[in-house]
């Protein structure tokens, strides 16, 4: 059931009686079933809640109470199922700091959720505290908390000291989890190497197997078991706590006790692979979260979960993923908008070749230029302005901390400080992508007709977002590929 929209709930509050709202109740619903829509989501169950007091601690909200109990079992319920959530403003959401956390637990209870607000979808399965900022300044008071929290626990402590933790013998490393097994670490390191130059995990796993490699667990390896491999920062020496790369209180990934097999930009890039098709996922409305890349390799067609309807109806662009088609008076496959009872349209087909012949050809166009700007470019400068903000950061939180500055005066600046820091790193995975890149001579065109379709769509999906298709008119017409509108991802 790939095509099928995600189900997810929309949730909205009557917020205050005091402060003029904004948005009634109703507008509210119709704003998250829009951004639903755009996502190519649907909503199922619309989760109202009169909050005029919810901001006292003790207060509980019934509707709130019941999206997470629904989000928790994944179902509604009437058994319906139920797979994210849609919220127009999050501040409606999050009126005590307990209520967030409860609903981050309650949402990625299970993998492949969804969130988004009106500003678009979060991923709430990564914890970084720019990622979190989207809940504004309560999530400040949260963070510190949980760093207080965390330095009582034990697992942590030691964890921060970069010993290893219990567990199986992580492949990659003898039984001390310290030193590296020499059979193994070279597969793991020439892996994460080809991975961002486009290999495919399939192809990788495939390897592996041929070449008669066990996990340390002395299984099969699976597509699920190498990227979990692949993805876990240890293998450059960070450490993944709870979800997240721990960092100590200034903000700087901890570093282990063990040798590593790459360096971190190697991991970085191979993260912003992973993380791509994550977004990706989340997009098409297929199997979200969950990176699925058996997914990537089953779909059979260059643009599935690409090309997106723009057909306006009642002023709301359709925007639903298409699907492929055919007919029988047409030699090439098509990719039509599905119909109403499917979530779609039904109002919108176009000649597969000939959109994957202008799109590839845009693709390759973009993937060169880029090659040219990576192979020019000089090392990023950033580093020190980084750790300036992220001291100044820690700064004002002791200050706060402290009772020395005011709440007026902490959150106003530590937000900005985030937004910047947000920025900053954003700019750094760019650059270290870029330079991995950057060791890329091959020509792309020449690589591109190596490649099988599971791999060019990985590479389609590193370039794009998604190619909004708009409607032709009636009736048969020529090939216009001004209709075409490609959404590029930003680099
Ligand atoms: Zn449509």
């Amino acid at each position: 059931m790939v095509d099928q929209p995600l189900p997810v709930i929309s949730y909205a509050r009557i917020s205050s009686d005091t402060e003029k709202d904004e948005h009634g109740v109703e507008d509210q619903h119709r704003t998250n079933g829009a951004t639903a829509r755009r996502l190519g989501w649907s909503v199922v169950a619309e989760i109202t809640d009169n909050d005029l007091s919810a901001a006292k601690a003790g207060v509980t909200r019934d509707g709130f109470e019941a999206m997470l109990r629904a989000l928790r079992a994944g179902r509604l319920p009437d058994g319906g199922a139920v797979r994210g959530a849609v919220v127009v403003a999050d501040d409606r959401l999050v009126r005590r700091a307990g209520d967030y956390e409860r609903f981050v637990d309650a949402l990625t209870y299970d993998d492949g959720r969804v969130y988004a607000d009106a500003r678009g979808p979060k991923n709430l399965y990564s914890e970084d505290v720019e990622a979190m900022g989207l809940f504004g300044v309560v999530i400040s008071k949260i963070e510190v908390r949980k760093i207080q929290r965390r330095l009582r626990d034990n697992h942590r402590s030691r964890a921060e000291r970069g010993v290893p933790v219990g567990g199986t013998r992580p492949f990659g490393w003898n039984e001390d989890k310290r030193t590296l097994n020499e059979a193994e670490a070279p597969y793991v390191r020439q892996a994460i190497r080809d991975l961002p130059r486009g290999k495919s995990l399939t192809a990788i796993c495939a390897e592996w197997r041929a070449a008669g490699l066990r996990t340390s667990l002395g299984n099969e390896w699976t597509l699920r078991s190498l990227k979990l491999t692949l993805w876990n920062p240890r293998v450059c020496g960070w450490r993944n706590y709870r979800g997240e790369i721990l960092r100590d209180e200034e903000g700087a990934p901890v570093v282990g006790q063990w040798e590593t097999i790459v360096t971190p930009a190697e991991w970085e890039a191979v993260d912003a692979v992973f993380q791509a098709r994550r977004g990706r996922s989340v997009g098409t409305g297929q199997e979200i979260g969950d990176v699925l890349p058996e997914n990537h390799s089953q779909a059979r067609h260059l643009l599935t979960g690409v090309l997106r309807c723009g057909r306006v109806h009642e002023g709301k662009m359709c925007g639903t993923a298409l699907r492929v088609s055919r007919h029988k008076d047409c030699k090439s496959h098509l990719y039509v908008c599905p119909s109403k009872a499917a979530g779609g349209c039904g109002g919108l087909g176009r000649q597969g070749d000939l959109v994957e012949e202008y799109v590839i050809e845009a693709v390759l166009a973009r993937l060169e230029e880029r090659q040219a700007r990576a192979a020019s470019a000089e090392p990023w400068d950033g580093e020190e302005r980084l750790a300036r903000l992220v001291a100044k950061r820690s700064r004002l939180s002791e200050e706060w901390q402290n009772d020395a500055i005011s709440d007026d005066v902490y959150f106003p600046g530590v937000k900005k400080i985030e937004a910047q820091l947000k920025e900053l790193r954003a700019e750094r995975h760019r650059r270290q992508a870029m330079a991995a890149r950057a060791g890329e001579t091959e020509d792309v065109r020449e690589r591109w007709k190596g490649l099988h379709v599971s791999q060019r769509r990985a590479l389609v999906f590193e370039a794009l977002h998604a190619v909004i298709v708009h409607p032709a008119g009636k009736g048969r017409k020529p090939f216009n590929p001004d209709l075409l509108v490609p959404v590029w991802k930003e680099e």
